[in-house]
């Protein structure tokens, strides 16, 4: 044995660190090697379909790329290591980038104000019709119960209705996937708290009587409320407020490049025009001479607040980053981008699926299995299985629930015509398959670990141990 030399190193003792009675007694880990546990998570982390790994066309989820740059300044050790408690006086810059961030998003879609509380589109709904409701009662309107919203919705709209005790009102969409105005003269009055839209819509079509809509639903007395939570056709080319819209939220973890799926962190955050600022959760964060506070006075009419803290202030920070290295030209060249390439898509694939809605779309599209499943019994589940083998993630299936066998697709501006090609002819290959070998299609995937999994069974007896069988 060699003799090591000793140096003077000061060596903590646990003990001494840690008081006594919150020293773990007893331990019980795998014993493992450094390296077993680098194989281990490296292995799992190559098993991730992601989009930095494969095509993630899911309509109406926005999985566009998410630049490393946005990790990297998220990851800033003044942002890292910040902790929410610390006085304001120690948190200036989080704060004037709260400022700054909350007031680009009002340039981007025209509104007066935002939150940046919400932790993710379903909760920016939640909080808007909170606002909503708490503004009607302030005019004396408590009466005013009733939420319009098209059949084409996103099923969080009726839901986060009912939630705040409001009651969804739900009506047709017409033969060009507008919301139908006859309809909606009938369905308002003076029960209405507002209408929820989505426009473009989940069939990615802007609606071509936006402006009718939105003075029918003013004049009856209510609020108009727009779903933003994928606002990629819009960036530099509409605002909702200019259109009419009095609140709306925004998803930064579709829209803004930040992560999502897996369940989270994302951001909703909540813009909203005068007549509804007086009602934004608290505390706010104002800028006073050249210093920046979190006020929370003042706001008597606010419905509190939505989240602890600032909200999720990573993904803040990430969306302010992807912001400011595109600036405002590029942002506009974002939304031209997913549209052309939605638009390119749904040309390439007209021919071969069933196209409903056969108008220029905006950021995604709407086709649908109906051809394949008439002549062969094969539905859009078995082509999203099928796509698998090629290598695609499937795109978002049985939604708008208006479509039958309705499979949705938005490409994002990310992706190279190469990408698109590839995409567009694996879904040819598959309607071939249909005509020539329709059993091919029906037991996809035949390429994957675990063929096709008793879906039913899944969502009612999950099993959510990684100890099976015990
Ligand atoms: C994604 C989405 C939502 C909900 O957003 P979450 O962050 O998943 O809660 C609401 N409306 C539309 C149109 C969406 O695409």
């Amino acid at each position: 044995m060699v003799s090591l030399p000793e140096f003077d190193v000061p060596v903590e003792k646990l003990e001494e660190l840690i008081p006594p009675d919150l020293l773990r007694k007893e331990l019980s880990l795998p014993e493992r090697t450094e390296l077993d546990v680098i194989r281990h998570f490296t292995r799992l982390s190559q098993k991730n379909f992601s989009v930095d790994t494969h095509f993630y066309p899911l309509g109406s989820c926005t999985m566009k790329y998410n630049p490393k740059v946005n990790e990297d300044i998220a990851r800033l050790p003044g942002f890292a290591g910040a902790h929410p408690l610390q006085a304001a006086a120690q948190s200036q810059g989080i704060l004037e980038l709260l400022y700054n961030f909350e007031k680009y998003m009002c340039a981007i879609f025209g509104f007066d104000a935002f939150t940046l509380q919400p932790a993710a589109g379903a909760h920016g709904e939640l909080t808007a019709l909170m606002m909503m409701k708490a503004y009607h009662r302030d005019m004396g309107q408590a009466a005013r119960v009733k939420v319009v919203i098209p059949d084409s919705s996103h099923g969080t709209n009726p839901a986060s209705v009912a939630m705040v005790g409001f009651t969804p009102v739900v009506i047709k969409s017409n033969g060009r996937g507008n919301i139908n105005v006859d309809e909606l003269k009938k369905a308002v009055g003076e029960d209405t708290a507002g209408l929820m839209l989505t426009n473009p819509n989940t069939l990615g079509l802007f609606d071509e009587h936006i402006l009718e809509v939105a003075e029918i639903v003013h004049k009856s007395g209510g609020l108009l409320y727009y779903d933003g939570a994928n606002a990629n056709a819009n960036l530099g080319i509409c605002r909702p407020a200019d259109l009419g819209f009095d609140v709306a939220h925004f998803n930064l973890h579709k829209t803004f490049s930040t992560p999502h799926g897996g369940g989270g962190p994302g951001s909703g955050p909540v813009g909203v025009n005068k007549k509804l600022e007086p009602f934004l959760p608290i505390p706010r964060v104002v800028k006073e001479n050249s210093h920046y506070a979190l006020r929370v006075t003042h706001y008597d009419k606010s419905i509190g607040r939505v989240h602890s803290f600032h909200g999720n202030i990573g993904v803040i920070i990430k969306a302010y980053a992807y912001i400011l290295s595109l600036g405002a030209e590029g942002l506009k060249k974002v939304s031209e981008k997913a549209v052309e390439n939605a638009n390119y898509m749904m040309n390439k694939l007209k021919e071969h699926y069933y196209l409903p809605y056969d108008r220029q779309c905006q950021h995604e599209f709407v086709i649908s299995a109906k051809w394949q499943k008439e002549k062969y019994g094969i539905k859009a589940l078995d082509i999203a299985k099928r796509l698998i083998d090629y290598g695609f993630h499937p795109p978002t299936i049985y939604f708008p629930l208006i479509v039958e066998e309705s499979l949705m697709i938005e490409p994002t501006e990310s992706e190279s015509q190469e990408t698109l090609d590839a995409f567009c002819e694996a879904m040819i290959k598959i309607a071939k398959e249909c005509e020539t070998d329709p059993e091919l299609v029906k037991s996809a995937p035949h390429d994957t670990p675990v063929r096709r999994l008793d879906e039913t069974k899944a969502a009612r007896e999950p099993v959510l141990s990684w100890k099976t069988g015990g």
